[in-house]
């Protein structure tokens, strides 16, 4: 048996280790391009939501590099989610890969353990002592996990100021290597310092004042790059501080019913979208307001095109939260007609305007004058985030 599973931006490493750790033979499929895209468009419902197509054209180029074993996370709902992964084996059967089988990983509740299921299914291990393994596994996973989030935290706030474009860029990708080759417990446990240490060395220009903004929207599209047009490297590139708290870690400890900071954006929301509809719709809400509350400058909502539950959320921000928090907000649907052009020229557009509304917030405070004509933010973000600023406070 060779496994796989789509892409959806840097989690493949944590999933690669949890199947690893089992002893199962994984191959990735090639990051997510334009001919996987071409792949799945062709032979989805036209209909169908863009991350469905996406992860049919992982599926099929994992097919090629030999996996017969594909693992689908699915939802109860309400959204279409919940059967992405019986239509993407019909499709594939249909396409002529007859044997092979889609897995469905249920995430629905992790606490109900049924993931344990999938996991014992596909490495066909059973009994007391496999569940040492299984154990072990998951602790990797989440480790790895925790650690692609806090990546993901560093490279959003240094990027911003590095001097020499690219130089993030390049630290990133020489810790996801990495990551990717730590598989003891000792060398997990001490991989922070190894990101805060590899991120110190980047030159900085430490006295500039980035604009804040916070980036949310559907999961998958929020985390492959491929699929977002690189939205995080390109407004880090333009001099922005990117916050996105939404990663795969901040899902799975959510679904283990531990994420206080989605309880927390629950809340906010609460008052607008009463429960879950589906995607990150509630959660989009929550992250408007807490941003907005935190004094940041931006908000970027994005999504696949005809995704329900996220469309949802745009028209509540705009028809009512935009009004009350006057954050200022911009939209990207995307799917396999997006273009880099467009999209540049809005982001473009974007930062213009909130630049313009930052001088403007700066000529009327006298605090922030005072401060050498920076702004103060309150204080905000995990343990994390604010060991990374100190970093930066150091001249
Ligand atoms: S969240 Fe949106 S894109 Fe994802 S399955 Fe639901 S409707 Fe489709």
């Amino acid at each position: 048996m060779i496994l796989s599973f789509p892409n959806m931006g840097r989690s493949i490493y944590a999933f690669k280790t949890l199947f690893e750790q089992l002893d199962i033979k994984v191959v990735l499929a090639d990051p997510t391009n334009r001919e996987a895209i071409k792949i799945g468009v062709k032979y989805s419902p036209e209909f169908v939501c863009f991350p469905f197509k996406a992860t049919l054209g992982d599926f099929v180029s994992a097919i090629k590099k030999g996996a017969d074993t594909l693992v689908m996370a699915i939802d109860c709902g309400p959204c279409r989610f919940g059967f992405y992964h019986a239509v993407q084996e019909r499709i594939l059967h249909d396409m002529g890969y007859k044997n092979v089988r889609v897995i469905p990983l249920d995430q629905a509740d992790l606490l109900e353990f049924r993931w344990l299921e999938t996991l014992q299914e596909v490495s066909g291990k059973h009994g007391l002592f496999a569940y040492s393994k299984y154990v072990k596994a998951v602790i990797f996973f989440l480790k790895k996990a925790k650690l692609l989030n806090d990546i993901q935290t560093a490279e959003g706030l240094f990027r911003a100021y590095e001097r020499n474009q690219g130089d993030t860029t390049i630290i990133v990708k020489n810790l996801l290597d990495k990551l990717d080759q730590t598989n003891n417990l000792k060398g997990l446990r001490n991989f922070k310092n190894v990101i805060k240490e590899d991120f110190n060395n980047l030159d900085m220009d430490k006295t500039i004042s980035p604009l804040r903004v916070g980036l949310s929207g559907e999961i998958h599209v929020s985390l492959e790059p491929y699929v977002n047009l690189d939205i995080r490297r390109k407004l880090g590139e333009m001099g922005i501080e990117i916050h996105q708290s939404l990663s795969l870690y901040d899902w799975v400890v959510h679904k283990f019913h531990l994420n206080y900071h989605r309880k927390w954006l629950e809340h906010l929301s609460h008052p607008y979208v009463p429960m879950d509809i589906g995607g990150e719709c509630v959660w989009v809400l929550g992250e408007y307001i807490d941003k907005a509350k935190a004094g940041f400058d931006g908000f970027v909502h994005s999504y696949p095109f005809t995704c329900m539950p996220e469309v949802t959320a745009r028209t509540i921000i705009t028809n009512k939260l935009k009004r009350i928090y006057d954050l200022p907000i911009i939209y990207f649907s995307f799917d396999e007609q997006s273009g880099m052009e467009g999209f540049r020229t809005r982001l473009e557009a974007f930062v213009d305007l909130i630049n313009d509304r930052r001088k403007q917030e700066i000529k009327n405070n006298a605090e922030f004058q005072a401060n050498g004509n920076k702004k103060i933010y309150p204080h905000y973000g995990d343990n994390f985030y604010n060991e990374c600023i100190q970093l930066l406070q150091v001249k």
